[in-house]
C-alpha cells in the first residue's frame, strides 16, 4: 500500500487518481529463440513494476522475448494490483477485450498474475473462463511451467505465497526504464497488519533478500551506466538478513537496513541511493546517521503517516501514535537539517473519523512540512480488518471534503518547501528531455524535486549544478552554472 511510486505525480487529487490507473506495458525486444513474444501489462505499485521486470527474466530464460503490442503476443500477462479503486472491475474487462483478441489469434494464451491472483482465481477461471494462468506474486518462477501446462489445454494456476522466495538470484529485465534511474526490490511481503491494507495477505510474510546479491544489482546497474537507485520494499526499515545456518558467509551477525545502505551507497559516490517506504515504527536513528555520512544517500524520506490522531491511528493498527510521528519528524530535522525531504501518505476519513480528529491530521502536515503527499480518501479494501470490524461511516462527500482540505494544504506546503530552494545550487541528475520542452531537461535534485532547465549541452545521466531561480508547488526551474561560480 505505501509503495504507490507515480513517478512525478506528487498530489492525488481526484482526475489524478485516473493517471494512477495508467498501466505500464512491456517494451519491444528483438526476437530471439522461440521467436515467442510475452506482452505484460503492470498496474499500480513499483513493487508490482518490478515484479514484472523478474517476470520478463524468469520468461526469457523459456525463450520468451517481451513485446509492446498486445496484438503481436503470443502470451498475455495481467500483473494485477488489488489497491485501486474498482481494480477487479477494470481486470475483467480488460482481459473481456484480450478473450476478443484470443479468438482471433487462438493459440494465445492470457495469465493473470500478482495481488489479485488468490482472490479471484476462481471467478476468472472457472466461472467466467477468461484466463488461462493465474499466478500469485510469489510463484514466478514457475511461470514456466505453468505456461506449458497452459498450452497444453490444462489451466497453470499456483498462488502459493512463499516464506523465503525474494527472487534474489533473478536479474531483473528493465523495462519502461530510462536507463539512469533503477529500482531494486531488497524484501517482500509485511508482517504489519495496517487494518486498512491487503498486502499482507496478497503478498505474504516480511522476508528480506541476501545483501549479496543487492549489492551485486547495485553495482551491475552502475556499471550500465544507471546513476541512481532506489531500494524498494513495503517497509524498508525492518529489513534484516541472517545468514542461513551452515551457509559460507563473512557476515556472522545480522545484516540491519542501515548496513545494507551503506554497503550500497560505497558502490560509488555517484551512484545516488534512495529507498521507499520507511515506516514510522521502525525508522531508526542509525538510518538518519548513515543518510548523513553518505552524500550519496539522497536525503528525503517517504514517511507515511495516514492520519495525524493518535486514536484514529490505532484503529488503524498503525502501532505508533501522534507523539511517536511528530518526535520521529524532530529527529529527522535534528539529523539531517530542515532541508531534508519528507513526504507522506493521508487517508481522509477513515472509520468513524471526527472533525476534530481530521484537524489533527492537518495540524500533523503544519507541523511536519511535507515536500509532497499521496493522499487518498478512505475505500474500503475486501478481506481486511477495517472491512470486517470497523464501519465505514464518514459520508463520501464529508471524505471528499476532507480530502480537498488535505490537498489544498499540501499545495500550500509544497510552494513553500519549493520556495525555500529557490536562488540556492542543486545538484541534480538528469533523467530525460523535459515534458513541457525540448529545449529543456528535467532531472531530481537530493531531495527529490523535479528540477527543470535549458539543455544546453548536458546529457542524460550527467549531474548538473542547476541554480533554482523560481518554482511552482511541483516543479523548481532553474539554469545549469558552474559550481565554483557560486557563492
Ligand atoms: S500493512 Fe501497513 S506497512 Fe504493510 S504494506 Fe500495508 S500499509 Fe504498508
Amino acid at each position: 500500500m505505501e509503495q504507490r511510486v507515480i513517478e512525478t505525480l506528487k498530489i492525488l487529487t481526484e482526475s489524478d487518481k485516473e493517471a494512477c490507473d495508467l498501466v505500464k506495458v512491456s517494451e519491444n525486444e528483438p526476437v530471439r529463440g522461440s521467436g515467442k513474444r510475452l506482452f505484460i501489462e503492470s498496474y499500480g505499485c513499483q513493487m508490482n513494476f518490478s515484479d514484472s521486470e523478474i517476470v520478463a527474466s524468469v520468461m526469457r530464460e523459456a525463450g520468451f522475448t517481451t513485446t509492446s503490442t498486445e496484438q503481436d503476443a503470443d502470451l498475455i500477462f495481467l500483473n494485477t494490483c488489488a489497491i485501486r479503486d474498482n481494480a477487479e472491475q477494470k481486470v475483467r474487462n480488460r482481459l473481456q477485450h484480450l478473450n476478443a483478441l484470443k479468438k482471433k489469434k487462438p493459440g494465445m494464451l492470457i495469465g493473470v498474475l500478482g495481488c489479485m491472483a488468490e482472490r479471484l482465481k476462481a471467478k476468472f477461471l472457472e466461472e467466467e473462463k477468461m484466463v488461462d494462468i493465474v499466478t500469485g506474486p510469489d510463484a514466478y518462477r514457475d511461470l514456466p511451467r505453468l505456461v506449458e501446462e497452459a498450452e497444453t489445454g490444462q489451466k497453470g494456476v499456483n498462488v502459493f505465497l512463499s516464506r523465503e522466495e525474494t527472487y534474489a538470484d533473478i536479474s531483473p529485465i528493465r523495462l519502461n526504464s530510462n536507463g539512469i534511474t533503477a529500482f531494486i526490490s531488497i524484501m517482500r511481503g509485511c508482517d504489519n497488519m495496517c487494518s486498512f491494507c491487503v498486502v499482507p495477505y496478497t503478498r505474504g510474510r516480511e522476508r528480506s533478500r541476501d545483501p549479496f546479491s543487492i549489492v551485486q544489482e547495485a553495482r551491475d546497474l552502475f556499471a550500465n551506466g544507471y546513476r541512481e537507485v532506489t531500494l524498494l520494499g513495503q517497509n524498508v526499515d525492518s529489513y534484516k538478513w541472517t545468514a542461513p545456518a551452515g551457509a559460507e558467509s563473512t557476515l556472522a551477525a545480522p545484516v540491519t537496513f542501515a548496513q545494507l545502505l551503506e554497503k550500497v551507497a560505497l558502490v560509488s559516490p555517484d551512484l545516488r541511493v534512495r529507498f521507499s517506504t520507511s515506516h514510522p515504527k521502525d525508522i531508526t536513528d542509525e538510518v538518519l546517521y548513515t543518510m548523513k555520512k553518505y552524500d550519496n544517500i539522497c536525503k528525503y524520506i517517504h514517511l507515511p503517516a495516514q492520519s495525524g490522531n493518535s486514536r484514529v491511528l490505532q484503529l488503524m493498527n498503525r502501532t505508533y501514535d501522534r507523539p511517536w510521528y511528530l518526535q520521529k519528524i524532530d529527529r529527522i530535522r535534528a539529523i539531517l537539517g530542515e532541508d531534508c525531504g519528507i513526504s507522506h501518505d493521508m487517508i481522509a476519513g477513515f472509520c468513524t473519523e471526527t472533525e476534530a480528529e481530521h484537524q489533527d491530521t492537518l495540524s500533523l502536515m503544519e507541523y511536519a512540512r511535507y515536500d509532497y503527499g499521496y493522499m487518498f480518501a478512505y475505500s474500503e479494501r475486501p478481506g481486511t480488518p477495517a472491512a470486517k470490524k470497523l464501519v465505514d461511516d464518514v459520508p463520501e462527500a464529508v471524505k471528499k471534503r476532507r480530502l480537498q482540505e488535505i490537498i489544498a494544504l499540501q499545495q500550500k506546503l509544497s510552494l513553500e518547501r519549493n520556495q525555500r530552494a529557490v536562488g540556492r545550487v542543486h545538484k541534480v541528475l538528469v533523467e530525460s528531455t523535459s515534458k513541457r520542452s525540448d529545449d529543456d531537461l528535467q532531472g531530481r535534485n537530493d531531495q527529490n524535486k523535479v528540477v527543470v532547465f535549458p539543455r544546453e549541452n548536458f546529457q542524460k545521466g550527467q549531474y548538473v549544478h542547476v541554480l533554482v531561480t523560481e518554482c511552482t508547488a511541483a516543479t523548481l526551474i532553474g539554469k545549469a552554472v558552474e559550481l565554483e561560480a557560486v557563492s
